[in-house]
């Protein structure tokens, strides 16, 4: 799985961070740091909690096929 992170959308809530601190990192000013990151294995269900926590819906996820 892929998180790709629309950084022109994210308007810094910072609540992909809340929802995992070392998943979705944030800048010096609030803002989703990482644009485009392959998801650790089993860290599946937060990648998705953090992407539908995003106000902004800036947050998608691609599955990859194996
Ligand atoms: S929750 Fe969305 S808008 Fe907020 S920092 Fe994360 S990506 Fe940006």
């Amino acid at each position: 799985m892929k998180v790709v992170v629309d950084r022109t959308k994210c308007t810094g809530h910072a609540r992909c961070f809340e929802a995992d601190e070392e998943l979705f990192p944030l800048d010096d000013l609030g803002y989703a740091l990482r644009s485009e990151f392959d998801v650790p294995p089993g860290a599946e269900a937060t990648a998705r909690e953090g992407a539908a926590m995003c106000p902004e819906r800036a947050i998608t996820l691609r599955e990859e096929s194996p």
